[in-house]
């Protein structure tokens, strides 16, 4: 969380680390989004993994579709204010890795059960490594996923990394969606982030994906960088909305322990942003975004009509999903588990016993309402009462009673016939509601 309790920062970053620490990710491009647990209209024809002819195999499946996350935990060098596992790619054993985490893949993919409805390649820097690897890659998860159905397929890269050669190779394996760190479109805000590419680099990988086939394109935005004003945000947003990209995230910054932008603020090298500041900030986003025609569909999510990300969907809808390589995450069958957070160690690990686990646990029904708490209210639509009572077989209405009557009060909350969603006002301080909710079920 950022300076003093504003938690539009915590709880934006939240998901990122959620994402990454018991994470997966999201979405496509000419496909039409569905809700969770449906077949999309024939996305195989496009992704090229199935062979089934039958648009409806996907139901042969008992257990419901899960996302699948893969974590490629290479960089060019470590960014200031991040804290995500990832390593210098260089000198590293790259060839080792992806041997390893193919080795899982082939594994974990082979044993769970579940569809594959979604796929991200996250990291890192997925699109760092060569493109015969990452070639190697693609092929090796296209054959894994060859009698699934995913309909949604996303690589995250930065705009240094994207080549015209590298954009084809993601695009001829069924890669649908890119999801680029742009972060700021500001050269001095970019320097504080210890960012590797400039703002003429955006358009420039944006345009090479858009050539090679890839249209549906994500771009990460950051605010309250040090020294960022409201004029030079709303011109960042103006140069994303410019760009003509489907969706936008748009993260506060967070000053995470150990990072080195953390070291230089205690040092007061550098001052935080006002949070009013970044309030306001928060605000004109979700407003000047509306106005170019994206809706905001998650606290930090900014999506044009049609492309919401279905892979972070399937998390904040408490769905399953499986984590591949070193710092994943993955929870299926109501068990949790964690990867360990270092290359050499997952590499020796997958060799020796064939899994990297460093901790695991078993979601009972106390973890679960907790989770869906603080997974669907960061969602526009907000918890749903009806997914709630089957999952639980409580009311929601009635469980989290005193602490929603207050809530809705302090207009933080707001409840329809089907949801219980946060207010504008609400999403600024999300941390404080979810634990106020939290803590009226603790005994359940
Ligand atoms: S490129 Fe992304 S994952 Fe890599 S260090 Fe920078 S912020 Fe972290």
């Amino acid at each position: 969380m950022l300076g003093g309790g504003l938690v539009i920062s915590g709880a934006s970053i939240m998901d990122r680390r959620y994402l990454q620490a018991w994470r997966c990710q999201c979405h496509s491009g000419v496909l039409r989004p569905t809700e969770a647990g449906e077949c999309a209209a024939n996305p195989k024809a496009r992704l090229g993994y199935s062979r089934h002819s039958d648009p409806h195999m996907c139901a042969s499946s008992q257990l419901p579709p899960a996302a699948l996350y893969i974590h490629i935990p290479y960089c060019a060098a470590k960014c200031g204010y991040c804290d995500f596992y990832s390593v210098p790619i260089h000198n590293e054993p790259t060839n080792d890795m992806l041997a390893a985490l193919q080795k899982e893949l082939v594994h974990r993919v082979g044993t769970c059960g579940h569809r594959i409805r979604t796929v991200f390649i996250g990291g890192g820097t997925p699109t760092i490594l060569a493109t015969t690897q990452l070639g190697q890659l693609l092929t090796t998860l296209a054959e894994v996923l060859r009698d699934h159905e995913p309909i949604e397929f996303t690589v995250e890269a930065n705009p240094e990394t994207i080549t015209a050669e590298k954009a084809h190779c993601l695009a001829d394996a069924g890669v649908n969606r890119v999801s680029m760190g742009a972060q700021s479109f500001d050269a001095p805000e970019l320097e504080v982030l210890e960012r590797r590419h400039g703002a003429a680099d955006v358009p420039q990988a944006v345009a090479a994906l858009r050539r090679a086939g890839v249209g549906n394109i994500n771009l990460d935005l950051i605010f309250g960088i040090p020294g960022q004003t409201l004029e030079s945000w709303r011109s960042s947003l103006d140069h994303a909305i410019e760009l003509g990209v489907d969706h936008l995230s748009c993260y506060g910054l967070t000053y995470e322990p150990g990072t080195e932008l953390t070291a230089q603020r205690d040092r007061g090298l550098i001052t935080p942003c006002h949070e009013g500041v970044e309030a306001e900030m928060f605000s004109l986003a979700i407003d000047h975004l509306a106005g170019a025609g994206f809706e905001q569909y998650e606290i930090s999510n900014y999506a044009k009509p049609g492309r919401r990300c279905l892979h972070n969907l399937m998390y904040w809808r408490n769905e399953p999903y499986v984590g591949i390589g070193p710092s994943a995450a993955g929870c299926t069958g109501g068990r949790r588990y964690k990867n360990v957070a270092d290359v050499g160690t997952y590499i020796r690990l997958m060799r020796s016993s064939g899994h990297a686990e460093s901790e695991s646990e078993t979601i009972d029904r106390a973890k679960l309402v907790n989770e869906m708490i603080l997974m669907q209210l960061r969602l526009s639509e907000g918890l749903s009462i009806s997914v709630f009572r089957s999952r639980m077989g409580l009311d929601p209405l009635q469980v989290f009673e005193p602490a929603l009557t207050r809530l809705v009060e302090s207009r933080l909350l707001f409840v329809t016939e089907e949801h219980i969603a946060l207010t504008r006002s609400g999403m600024l301080v999300a941390n404080r509601v979810m634990t106020e909710l939290a803590c009226a079920c603790e005994s359940l």
